[in-house]
């Protein structure tokens, strides 16, 4: 029979997807089924996009493109890093790739050696574990709770830190949990890193423009000029213009790491599609304003959701500054007998029991490294939204 190779031997389809796929199998058997479990915005890709790509088909630009993005894509991403971020990286600082996931991937394959380690706060992404794994670095979680904002200490950090530290990799704001840094959560994290010349800084700046409250979204690389060239700024269309299946994530980095990660790439993908590539020119050089638009929608449904939450007994809530997430505890419920007989003993056993018996699918916090709490995504209806959290409230009263 087939063995699969070590390095993916204890590695599975991440949770999340399973979720997904019994969540849906409910829905297609007849279920009322709420899936508050995919991380991806419910609008449609604007329509100056889809455009851009269609008249990129007819123009005949369905060919092999630049191995690690067209020039014209480099620039219009050199461009925003400038603009928004205030960071400035030349075209050979810049590559392109079948979205963030591959420019980690690519990251990550072309800098870890066996046993190399790669210091994640968590709760975080699961895919930033299985990522190191496959390119054969060591994920080293740094536990991070509610109760300091899900976000990593100086203090945490500099004790994680080993001989073999090669990376640390932050995401803000953060998947799961919504959390951000701000200037001054950064610096001193930032300062820990200038004494330690040996260890760069991937940042995952996916979720830039959904931020909530005035929150003033900073990177790295433009904090602490110092550090630019030792750190990675990840980034990507998926999140911010609702292009999740074009499939286009870039990032800004020092030249000797840009050209390795092409090395990977050209050995992979060859380059990311020619059609999305004109795609995602379209969304960073075209309209910005709606952006905050979907950030002010967003923020709507973060209100009443996490407002909604803290109003169950067993059930609490931070307020996020970011993304399209909650991660509340429920702490409050373990232990409790449901009217069916089941016990909640875990996060997993509370979102199985609401899966099955309530009809609302959510991801429990185990998945993402921290227990016991449930992420909700709420980039859905504000009417579905409602009624999954009207399901979960009236379920909630019934434990016992
Ligand atoms: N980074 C974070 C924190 C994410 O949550 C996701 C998607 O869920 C990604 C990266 C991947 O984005 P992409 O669609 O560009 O691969």
């Amino acid at each position: 029979g087939f063995v699969p190779a070590d390095r993916i031997a204890t590695l599975g389809v991440s949770e999340i997807l399973q979720i997904g796929a019994r969540a849906g199998a409910l829905k297609r058997a007849g279920r009322p089924m709420i899936i508050l479990g995919a991380g991806e915005p419910d609008f449609d890709t604007p329509e100056h996009v889809k455009e851009a790509a269609s008249a990129a088909m007819a123009l005949g630009q369905t060919k092999y493109t630049a191995l690690d993005g067209t020039p014209e894509l480099k620039a219009a991403i050199a461009e925003k890093f400038r603009r928004e971020n205030g960071v400035v990286y030349g075209p050979a600082e810049i590559t392109v790739a079948a979205g963030a996931k591959q420019i980690l991937f690519n990251a990550f394959m072309a800098s870890l050696n066996p046993g190399d380690e790669v210091i994640i706060p968590t709760p975080c992404w699961t895919s930033y574990f299985d990522i190191v794994q496959i390119a054969g670095g060591v994920p080293v979680a740094v536990p991070c709770d509610g109760a300091q904002g899900f976000r990593l200490s100086a203090e945490d950090l500099a004790a994680a830190i080993t001989p073999r530290t090669r990376w640390v990799l932050l995401n803000s704001p953060s998947n799961p949990t919504g959390a951000a840094y701000a200037e001054a959560d950064y610096r001193p994290l930032l300062e820990v890193l200038l004494g330690r010349p040996q260890i760069w800084l991937m940042v995952d700046d996916m979720y830039e423009h959904i931020v909530y409250d005035g929150f003033r979204f900073v990177t790295p690389a433009a904090l602490e000029p110092r550090l630019k060239d030792r750190i990675l700024t990840v980034n990507g269309v998926s999140k911010a213009y609702a292009m999740t299946g074009w499939r286009i994530g870039y990032a800004g980095g020092p030249e000797a790491l840009i050209k390795a990660m092409a090395v990977v790439q050209s050995q992979s993908t060859s380059c990311p599609s020619s059609i999305s590539q004109a795609g995602a020119l379209a969304a960073l050089t075209g309209p910005q304003d709606y952006l905050a638009e979907r950030a002010a929608s967003f923020q709507k449904r973060r209100d009443m959701v996490v407002g909604a939450l803290n109003a169950i007994p067993g059930i609490s809530c931070r307020v996020p500054e970011g993304a399209f997430y909650t991660f509340a505890s429920c702490a409050g419920v373990i232990g409790k007998t449901t009217p069916s007989g089941r016990v909640i003993d875990s996060d997993r056993a509370f979102c199985a029991w609401l899966l099955e018996e309530a009809d609302v699918a959510m991801v429990p916090g185990a998945a993402f490294g921290l227990s016991p709490y449930f992420r909700i995504s709420y980039a859905t209806s504000e009417a579905e939204l409602r009624s999954a959290l009207d399901r979960i409230t009236a379920a909630c009263a019934g434990l016992a």
